[in-house]
């Protein structure tokens, strides 16, 4: 991986860097865009950052039986350096919403005090978290107060058996009171997070999104990527957009939901019930009663949305990735250790996104051939 170079010693402060680099890329040049701007005209300003690399489930998309080899504690980022990073980005660089992921960001015993320092530093920030639940009951009023905007729950089974099959873990009551008590403190809108997994909860869906309408939860369906540390992702195992929105439609209507999608990676849907006898696919929206609520599909491999995307992620040992597929990573917390100015440390920033891919290229043909190479780091390792 390319690294960055290193920065000034701390007794000598801080001196000028040479540019990130990538062979073959030219440089940001001098005259770009302020912000976090890439060369094909985007501009992140929605950061996603990983509070840690461990978690306590091993979902089958995601994580080896076994675990990984977790990072060493001096490795990842502390609270301190966290909220240094974050205001760097929201001061300097214009990103204008935080989501908090891992990982599980619940493991980190000190979860509550970075929220709470974040949202002492920028009191407007929208910070949301993404978690698999499990602990969530004991801890979301503690972070609703710390300043946490609101909440990701994943849920991919209402079955004890589905969901101990897919997580390895037989948490189901434990995520469930998590979701409960996610909205009891106020932590809504809650929104759920499922991969449908072929043969094992793809059937389930439509009981799925009924479930989180009753309760007035927002149900999204990911598209499963490569991203597993077992390399089992195979294009014709995996469940596409287009199979979602059939799979839904035996029982649901859906129809586009007419606010705007402004960057969201899922596309939102209208939902009604499907009424006995009607089973035209594309029945007129409202010829099956009520709107029930909103359904999200985020078909990251199908139908790609990385021309509209806003994104930039930084890793647990914050590490500047641009893509959740980027094969180049850039250290920014080494740098920050070594004595960079904040300045500095946001030119850095500022050139790993200008070489910020054009597309991740999945969509393309070819995905299970031997040239597609599957990036190494899995998605628990990146923050999803
Ligand atoms: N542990 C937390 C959780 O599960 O919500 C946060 C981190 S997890 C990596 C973030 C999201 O990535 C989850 O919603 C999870 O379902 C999703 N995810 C993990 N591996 C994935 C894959 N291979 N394809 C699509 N989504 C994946
Ligand atoms: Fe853990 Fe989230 Fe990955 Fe599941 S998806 S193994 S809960 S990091």
């Amino acid at each position: 991986m390319p690294q960055l170079p290193e920065g000034g010693a701390p007794d000598s402060g801080p001196q000028p860097l040479p540019a990130a680099r990538l062979a073959g890329v030219p440089a940001r040049p001098a005259d770009a865009p302020a912000g976090l701007a890439d060369r094909y005209g985007r501009r992140a300003t929605d950061m996603r950052l990983s509070l840690t690399d461990k978690c306590n489930l091993r979902c089958t998309y995601c994580m080896p039986a076994e675990g990984l080899e977790w990072l060493a504690k001096q490795a990842v980022m502390t609270g301190e350096e966290i909220v240094r990073i974050v205001g760097i980005g929201v001061n300097l660089l214009g990103v204008r919403e935080l989501r908090l992921t891992g990982g599980e960001p619940l493991v980190r015993a000190d979860l509550a005090d970075i929220i709470g320092a974040l949202r002492q530093a920028h009191p407007e920030l929208p910070i949301s978290m993404t978690t698999n639940g499990v602990g969530l009951d004991r801890k979301a009023a503690a972070l609703k107060a710390a300043g946490l905007t609101r909440i990701n729950v994943s849920l991919d089974s209402l079955h004890e058996e589905t969901f101990t099959k897919l997580t390895r873990r037989p948490f189901l009551d434990r995520v469930l009171a998590g979701v409960d008590a996610a909205w009891a403190a106020g932590l809504g809108p809650v929104k759920l997070n499922a991969v449908l997994m072929r043969g094992i909860n793809d059937a389930e869906s439509p009981s799925l999104l009924a479930w989180a309408l009753e309760r007035g939860y927002e149900l999204r369906f990911i598209e499963q990527m490569p991203l597993d540390a077992d390399h089992g992702w195979t294009r014709r195992n995996m469940i596409t957009a287009a199979e979602i929105r059939e799979l839904l439609s035996k029982e649901f209507v859906l129809s586009p939901d007419p606010r705007a999608r402004d960057g969201a990676p899922a596309e939102r849907f209208e939902v009604r019930r499907r009424t006995a006898g009607s089973t035209d696919p594309d029945a007129a929206a409202g010829s099956d009663g009520p709107v029930l609520g909103t359904v999200g599909i985020i078909a990251s491999v199908t139908e790609p949305f990385c021309s509209d995307c806003r994104r930039t992620r930084i890793t647990a040992e914050g590490k500047i990735m641009s893509c959740l597929f980027s094969r180049e990573e850039f250290d920014l917390l080494g740098l920050l250790r070594q004595g960079a100015s904040d300045e500095q440390l946001a030119e850095r920033w500022q050139d790993a996104m200008w070489l910020k891919p054009k597309a991740h290229g999945m969509d393309h043909v070819g995905l299970d051939a031997p040239d597609f190479v599957q990036p190494d780091r899995s998605m628990s390792a990146i923050g999803g």
